[in-house]
């Protein structure tokens, strides 16, 4: 073909479509608007106006019977779409869809677009790729190619030059799931078996969330919204399914609607409420599971064990629910890879076949990811041990950016009142073999005897700027902290220091352990604050390391008697602790000795109680 010659990649999905194709030298998504999908959905308005994409979904609820969604289901059968007084074949409603999206592609590439690849769910049969074949024909569109979506996803990623691999790919999208093994060597990708199930998705996701607000509304106001009220039921559905999108990257969200109902005596009934992801995760985790069926069953038919899985590759909108990676993790063990963004990823394969077959030299997919995890420090086991600097990214390597990611943390003690928050780069579950690249405190939390709540949220912008903030979760009460250049390379420097100071804790060289941790961290965090100018090292003061790690010593010491003392003390010791720490954050060794010496006394006093 000529290297002239464009042609446009397109997954014609179920919830929805989009379009790739070559922009300089990487295929891209194009059309208008951010999420560049179009909605799976063609309708008329009541004055016979064709709507497609947004417009036809907008009016769904309020006409359905002028409006069709998921066509892609009925494709190779003989259903009829009436829409008004018209009758549609699912070829022909299909064919709007790609018109709607070749004009997209028209517009960005300037040209006229007359040649498409276009994916098809691995299982579809014959008569299925028959229709779509011939819902490009109405659409007045060469169909050069039909490729499975499965195999468009790894090419995506870039499989298809590299060595023999086995991949698992796992597509959940809104409305429909299947899971393939990919076998891929050199360019030849070839699907072994595949499964799912064409009715769970994330609609069934949405549903239930809708259940638990619809009865949240009925115990407090004794109203059923699915009843009589159509328009506060859709506000209802779609409240959900953003509740439900946020709780992918939060760990709470708030629904609130206004108005959705009126009492006999005129008085607005509203609803608020607030959801978390365990109780989402409770809700949904039956589902998660009965799609690990289908993985297995896919492997058992292609005569693949768990173990034979080089890659898993999360595709479809819904895969971004955390808990459906944390099980495939959990029972494939296989590492997963949702770096090219889960919506675009079938599209964006699609358009690198195209530009390939139109005569470029493309290979993959180009996605800011980044390149490095984060994730703050905490209390916890480690090796069946009680460990300060235990360890686990909120933020992944290769994830794509933007991204924000918050997780739950509780205090450590009784009336805690400050938490110190350091922000590590790396994935070893030892803070201490990771990278400092900040450090921040939140004070002034509630003190209680039960465990206080802390939320903490890390976003990553496209620049590399890491914002981390802490919060107590039930004042609101928080603390940020900016850090730029949190992507880039560390210096062999930076790293040298981070080697050595794991040697020296590692040593065995006890009473420096905690002198060694302090200097690292400010050492560390001066870098990373860009404040740091010269590369020598610290001079240590031995005095000032001796009494910090005794200071440290005598904080755990009390530490373990703060559960039985009585309030007043443990009030003294908890405003000591804090007293400590803030001497040695500002390295003031007159205030630090002193609080030591009415701590080590306090101490005296208890024990000897
Ligand atoms: P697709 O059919 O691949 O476009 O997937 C659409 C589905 O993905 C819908 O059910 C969306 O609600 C769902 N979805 C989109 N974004 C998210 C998210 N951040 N978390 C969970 N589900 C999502």
């Amino acid at each position: 073909m000529s290297h002239n010659e464009v042609i446009i990649g397109i997954d014609l999905g179920t919830t929805n479509s989009e379009v790739a194709a070559l922009i300089g030298d990487q295929p891209r998504v194009l059309g208008p608007g951010g999420t560049k999908m179009l909605p799976s959905c063609v309708g008329f308005s009541p004055q016979g106006q064709l709507l497609i994409g947004e417009a036809a979904r907008n009016q769904l609820l309020v006409y359905p019977e002028m409006t069709v969604r998921s066509v892609k289901r009925k494709m190779g059968t003989e259903e009829r779409f009436e829409i008004g007084k018209k009758t549609f074949t699912p070829p022909e409603i299909s064919a709007f869809i790609l018109r709607e999206l070749v004009q997209w592609a028209q517009q960005e590439l300037c040209t006229e677009v007359k040649k498409a690849v276009i994916t098809v769910p691995a299982y579809f049969s014959d008569a299925q790729r028959q229709a779509t074949q011939e819902a490009g024909q109405i659409a007045g569109l060469e169909i050069v190619r039909i490729l499975n979506e499965p195999t468009a996803a790894s090419l995506a990623y870039g499989f298809g030059d590299e060595a023999h691999r086995t991949a698992m790919v796992y597509d959940l999208g809104g409305g429909t799931f299947d899971v393939s093994i990919v076998s891929i060597e050199g360019d030849v990708t070839e699907v072994l078996a595949s499964h799912g199930n064409n009715r769970l998705g994330g609609d069934d996701f949405d549903q239930l969330v809708l259940d638990r607000l619809l009865r949240e509304f009925q115990a407090r106001h004794g109203i059923n919204l699915q009843d009589r009220h159509p328009v506060s039921y859709a506000r209802l559905r779609w409240a959900a399914e953003e509740a439900k999108k946020r709780l992918s990257s939060e760990q709470y969200t708030r629904v609130r609607e206004e108005a959705l109902a009126t009492t006999p005596d005129g008085k607005s009934l509203h609803l608020d409420l607030e959801l978390s992801r365990q109780e989402y995760e409770t809700m949904i985790r039956s589902l998660v599971e009965s799609t690990l069926e289908s993985v297995f069953q896919t492997l058992k038919d292609a005569g693949k064990q768990p173990d034979d899985i080089d890659v898993i590759l999360l595709v479809g909108g819904s895969t971004r629910t955390p808990l459906v990676r944390e099980m495939l993790e959990e029972h494939i063990g296989a590492p997963v890879r949702q770096d090219i963004h889960p919506d675009l990823c079938v599209a964006l394969g699609a358009g690198l076949l195209a530009s390939r077959l139109a005569g470029h030299d493309v290979h993959r997919v180009l996605v800011d990811v980044s390149p490095y995890s984060f994730g703050p420090s905490h209390m916890g086991m480690l090796n069946g041990e009680l460990y300060p600097y235990c360890y686990s990214p909120i933020i992944k390597r290769n994830i794509p950016l933007p991204v924000t990611r918050t997780e739950r943390y509780f205090t450590a003690v009784p009336y805690q009142k400050v938490i110190e928050v350091s922000v590590f780069q790396g994935d070893d579950s030892d803070a201490l073999r990771n990278i400092l690249v900040g450090n921040f405190a939140v004070e002034g939390l509630t003190p209680m005897a039960e465990e206080n709540e802390v939320l903490c949220r890390m976003s990553l912008d496209l620049d590399g700027i890491l914002k981390v903030e802490a919060i107590e979760k039930r004042t609101g009460l928080s603390k940020h902290i900016m850090i730029k250049d949190a992507i880039k390379p560390k210096s062999e420097s930076e790293l040298a220091q981070a080697r050595e100071r794991l040697r020296r804790f590692y040593s065995g060289r006890v009473d420096a352990i905690d002198a060694a941790w302090e200097e690292g961290m400010e050492a560390n965090l001066e870098s990373a604050s860009g404040t740091s100018q010269g590369t020598e090292k610290t001079q240590t003061d031995p005095e000032v390391d001796a009494t910090i790690a005794a200071a440290h010593r005598l904080i755990e010491r009390s530490r373990q008697l703060l559960a039985d003392i009585h309030d007043e003390d443990r009030e003294d010791i908890i405003d000591l602790h804090e007293k400590i720490q803030e001497a040695i954050d500002a390295s003031d060794r007159q205030t630090l000795s002193t609080n030591v010496n009415t701590l080590q006394e306090l101490l005296f006093f208890i024990e000897g109680k």
